[in-house]
Order: structure tokens, then sequence, then C-alpha cells
């Protein structure tokens, strides 16, 4: 069975609610903290390996935390997920993390810190061998310079590349968006690369336009995620959509996460990329009715009953 591989980021979530956030050189007091398990690569690996559970995929980590209290708290997590963290290294930079401030009008101002995240580094790849039809994902969390790295050894070995071009911050060098074999975005994301304007609702057409325009070689599919309304893929010739699920969502964090995890713990099991996508759906619909990032991401026995 092939394996799941996640390079990527693993981050402390500093949730803290407060009347109004403070402006420079003020303090206010706030009203709760709760601490929460994210960064994109530690939620993509929790999805995937809760998808894979008992189903044998296995799902490994490369990346890094610090010497510090999150980090033990961030690798326990990971793996009493069933994550193999050999991968993960220790550093003496502190754990990344990401300070979430929300006011009383439900406005989110946040802070993100990449701390261990930013040194990632190629030399990293070597804990994890790499084979033929494993699943590798990664996220723009991690230098650049590492994803492209570990992209290129894994074309090299006939693996499946899949990148969640998450945050849209900069561009990324040619190189590597050539060795991707799909690349998962959200519509924001999209509109950033394709440089063009979508709107919420803009029709799937125009999604499906844009994201051909991140093509950079025969072969590669886009998968459009669009919230409420589901997901698209494209290729050069073909194109599926997937429907969303009505639901009653309460938190949004980490859907694309959940999308992304799950479709990699599918493609693994060998489903189709359109099987993958149905599944990775009703996962991430299931993941927006529960608050949290990593901590709200559902079982595979729990998609397997909605679409059963
Ligand atoms: P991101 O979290 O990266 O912004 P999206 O908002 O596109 O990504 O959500 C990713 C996936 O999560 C969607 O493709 C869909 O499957 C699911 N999803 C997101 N929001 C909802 C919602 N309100 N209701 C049902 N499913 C949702």
């Amino acid at each position: 069975m092939p394996k799941v591989v996640v390079a990527g980021s693993i981050n402390t979530d500093v949730l803290t609610t407060m009347r109004r956030a403070p402006r420079p050189g003020e303090t206010v007091s706030g009203e709760t903290v709760a601490f929460g398990r994210g960064g994109k690569g530690l939620n993509q690996a929790v999805a995937a390996a809760r998808q894979g559970q008992g189903r044998g995929v296995d799902v490994a980590f490369i990346g890094r935390v610090g010497r510090d209290t999150f980090g033990d708290q961030a690798l326990a997590f990971l793996q009493t997920n069933g994550v193999d963290t050999r991968g993960v290294a220790r550093t003496d930079t502190a754990t990344g993390t990401a300070i979430v401030m929300v006011d009383a009008q439900a406005e989110n101002s946040i802070v993100v810190i990449p701390a261990a995240n930013g040194e990632v580094a190629p030399a990293d790849l070597d804990a994890v061998t790499l084979q033929a039809g494993d699943i590798l994902v990664s996220q723009f969390e991690i230098p650049r310079a590492t994803i492209a790295d570990f992209f290129r050894r894994g074309r090299a070995v006939g693996a499946t590349t899949i990148l969640n071009a998450a945050p849209a911050l900069d561009d990324a060098p040619d190189s590597l968006w050539a060795d991707i074999d799909i690349l998962v975005v959200n519509e924001t994301e999209l509109g950033h690369f394709a440089g063009v304007d979508l709107a919420g609702d803009a029709p799937v057409d125009a999604v499906a336009a844009a994201a051909r325009r991140l093509m950079r070689r025969p072969g590669q599919t886009v998968v459009a995620t669009l919230g409420v309304r589901g997901a698209l893929a494209v290729t050069a010739d073909d194109q599926v959509i997937v429907s969303g699920r009505t639901v009653k969502a309460v938190d949004t964090t980490g859907a694309g996460d959940c999308f992304v995890g799950s479709v990699a713990a599918r493609l693994a099991l060998g489903d189709t990329l359109p099987q993958a996508m149905r599944h990775a759906n009703v996962a991430a619909s299931i993941a927006v009715t529960r608050v949290g990032a990593g901590d709200a991401m559902p079982t595979g026995d729990e998609v397997l009953a909605v679409l059963a």
C-alpha cells in the first residue's frame, strides 16, 4: 500500500476573544483563551490519518518543532492520530504559532509566526524513503526550496505530488509548479495565482478557465475548492464537479486542509481523483460542523456512513 507523506507546518493556535482588538500601544482585557493544534501540514496529516485509519494507509510527516511544550504537544497529537513523526526534527527555535484575536463582531486579526517551520530544510527530507505510488503533500508554510526538492525527489521515484498552494502570498519558482501533479487551491488562492478577480460566486466556467491558467505541463490537474459550493477539478481536456453538501457550519477553519488530506488518503487507497474528491467533500463538510482545525477532522467511518 502506498503511503502519504506530508512535508509541512506545525503550529500551536492561540485563540483569544475580546470585545475589541488592541490598537498599537494599547492593552485590552480579553475574554477567553484556548490552545488548538494547527498548521496546514499538521491538519492535512491528521485528516489523512483519520481517513486512512484501519485501512492500511501509513502517514509520515516531515517538519520541525521547537524543544518546547508546544512541540511536545504537537508531536503527541500527531502520534495519537497514528502519524509517523520520525521525520519531525526538534530545533532551538520555538514551535510555529498562530495568534488569533476575535472581537465581538467576529472580526479576526491573526499573526502567524513560522518559527521552526521556517527552518524545514531539504536535508530533513532524507528522514523518509519515498517510493513509487506514494502520495506527497505540501503547502506554502515551509520554505519553497524544501517543497521544490521534495517534489523533485517524489517525481523521480514515481510518486504523486499534491501542492495546496496556501496561503497565497508570493509566487513560487517555475520548477516547483512543473513538478506538481495535483494543485489544490481555494477561490482566493486561484484568483491570486491566476491573476484574475474571482468573486465568491463566480460562475463555474470562470473558475474552470482560471484553473486552466495554472497548468504548466500536460497531465496536471488543478482542483479548486469552492466552499459551500463543493469543488471542481480540471485537466487539459476534462472537468469534474462535486456539489457541496448543506450542513450547519460552525467553524470553517481547516476545511481546505481536511479536503486535501482526505484526497491524499483516498488516492493512497486506490480511488480515482473524482472518487477521492467526493469522499473529501463529505469529510470537509463534516469538519466545518465542528470547532477547531486539527481537532475537527472526521474519521473514515463517519464519511463512509454519509456516503452509504
Ligand atoms: P478553504 O478552507 O481553504 O478556504 P473552502 O472554503 O473552499 O477552502 O472549503 C474546502 C472544502 O470544504 C469545500 O470544497 C467543501 O467540500 C467544504 N466546505 C467548506 N465550507 C463548507 C460549508 N459551509 N458547507 C459544506 N461544505 C463546506
